[in-house]
């Protein structure tokens, strides 16, 4: 049991289907790089793609209904949705005590390929997170490539884990920390493996207080986690670090071209929020122990 079965979400905020609407031009050579990027790293791609047409909001596709807990147990779209609602939950609160003001992102659960307000995604991309219309796309099938071709022990909080990380760069976003930054570098202490270890640390932060986030009727979202499933979280976290994701695709580990951070340096961040909540996550801090 992970979800409290009396927890409740009327009508939820996940919506299947893509986000932006369509008719939003993409550069091609943008698009094919992506496509190989993605295919490396299995995780998400945030903020590469320039933006074409910030805000577009077209079709919104289907919600995905209402939900319980008990059937968030069972039921992936359904967890998506409570995990949408813990976060959205937490975050109403934590982020105007770092001293920005908070908007609930948009969250989109995907397949196939799809229109976005950074440019066409597909499922090769993994999660990701959109800056120009706020939103998060998840393709569920995700998390069977984590816990098959990545060799991740997986389980909800495992999934939670992607989420809350990708809900970590909306964080990111609505506070700044996105701005004048090098997206564009690779490398161990680049600003993107940076920003990637904070997004690991905010979803840290999240976990820790995830035992405490309500839905709209106050009743509590989420059992208490087992030490095996917070194991299951970091074990995610260390399986999408750049290292392994490297040499299970048998190729040599060059830190060079990492872009997320070590799979050491991605639990380490993660403990470093739940321990220590998101104020303790300045990545970007001089002297930062990336
Ligand atoms: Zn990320």
């Amino acid at each position: 049991m992970t979800f409290n079965k009396d927890a409740r979400v009327e009508r939820s905020r996940v919506r299947r289907g893509g986000g932006a609407g369509t008719g939003v031009a993409v550069g091609g050579g943008t698009l094919l790089v992506l496509f190989l990027l993605s295919q490396l790293l299995g995780v998400d791609l945030t903020g590469l793609a320039p933006a074409t047409d910030p805000g577009v909001q077209g079709d919104d596709g289907d919600t995905v209904g209402s939900c319980t807990g008990e059937q968030a147990n069972t039921d992936i779209d359904c967890r998506m949705s409570l995990t949408y609602e813990s976060l959205d939950d937490y975050w109403y609160t934590a982020l105007p005590q770092l001293g920005a003001g908070y908007v609930s992102p948009e969250m989109y659960l995907a397949s196939g390929t799809w229109q976005t307000g950074c440019g066409t995604a597909s499922s090769a991309m993994g999660p990701f997170y959109c800056p120009p219309d706020q939103s998060i796309y998840v393709d569920t099938s995700f998390f069977e490539v984590l816990t098959g071709q990545l060799g991740a022990e997986g389980g909800p909080l495992a999934e939670m884990y992607v989420v809350a990380h990708e809900w970590g760069h909306h964080i990111q976003n609505l506070s700044g920390t996105m701005d004048g930054i090098n997206r564009t570098d690779t490398g161990p202490t680049s600003d993107g493996v940076r920003l990637e270890l904070q997004a690991d640390c905010f979803a840290g932060a999240w976990a820790q207080n995830a035992q405490s986030t309500e839905d709209a009727d106050g009743t509590t979202l989420l059992e208490p986690f087992t030490q095996d499933q917070l194991a299951s979280a970091m074990d995610a976290a260390a399986t999408v670090g750049d290292d392994h994701i490297q040499s299970s695709q048998g190729g040599s580990v060059n830190p060079e071209q990492w872009t997320h951070g070590s799979s050491e340096s991605r639990q380490q961040w993660f403990l470093t929020g739940y321990e220590n909540g998101p104020s303790a996550c300045d990545t970007f801090a001089s002297g930062a122990d990336l």
